[in-house]
């Protein structure tokens, strides 16, 4: 695909993310593998501003093109590529929900069979460091191993998929288990989860099953 063809696909996903309700201000960033780096939105930009030619290509080094400044998060970004080969595109949000469990330092445990989605029987809590630091993209990198989604203490989540749609489509999924999570956890904690196997069970069925878009 053409560099201006994803950079307007980051915009139009930005927008789109906003009008979903999952982020707010200047919050949250996203970016799609390219080349031998990535495509990134850049910092501090509020997405209705943004405009193709403020979409930052960052190199594998973790160099970026000059005159232009990539979203401050860069790092976790790129690690997120390095972590997961299969990743294409990674979103990441300050979701009131979602980060209000991660305000708690929980995972979300399997209380929804959606939570499959996400690659496993939990969306994982990734300890906290400074944003934009190396010490959280260590972090974000050994925790979203083994994840499509994860959330970050105090700060928000992120998730990885093999298009922007279907990021985007996760994070909504994150943030409706975060809600159903915090729903439940006022009545009764812990709250009951489906089994291991049953996990299994959907994650099999889930090979087959989820977003489908004309491509
Ligand atoms: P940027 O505007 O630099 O992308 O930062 C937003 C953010 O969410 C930092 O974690
Ligand atoms: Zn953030």
């Amino acid at each position: 695909m053409e560099r201006s063809q994803i950079a307007q696909e980051i915009i139009e996903t930005c927008l789109e993310m906003t009008r979903l309700g999952l982020n707010q201000g200047t919050a949250g960033n996203i970016s799609v593998r390219y080349q031998d780096g990535m495509l990134i939105t850049p910092t501090g930009v509020p997405y209705e501003k943004l405009t193709e030619s403020q979409i930052v290509f960052v190199d594998a080094q973790g160099r970026h093109e000059e005159g232009k400044l990539p979203s401050s998060e860069w790092r976790f970004h790129q690690a997120v590529y390095q972590a997961r080969s299969d990743a294409r595109a990674v979103v990441h949000n300050h979701a009131v929900h979602a980060t209000a469990v991660s305000i708690l330092n929980r995972a979300i445990p399997a209380i929804h069979y959606m939570i499959a989605a996400a690659g496993g029987n939990s969306i994982p809590c990734a300890p906290y460091a400074t944003f934009g630091s190396k010490a959280l993209s260590e972090h974000v990198a050994a925790t979203i191993r083994d994840r499509k989604a994860i959330l970050l203490q105090h700060h928000g989540m992120i998730t990885c998929e093999s298009t922007l749609e279907k990021a985007l489509w996760l994070a909504q999924e994150v943030e409706v288990l975060a809600k159903l999570y915090l729903t439940t956890l006022a009545v009764v904690d812990p709250v009951p989860v489906l089994s291991d196997e049953e996990i299994a069970v959907v994650m099999e069925k889930f090979k087959n099953y989820g977003l489908r878009v004309e491509a």
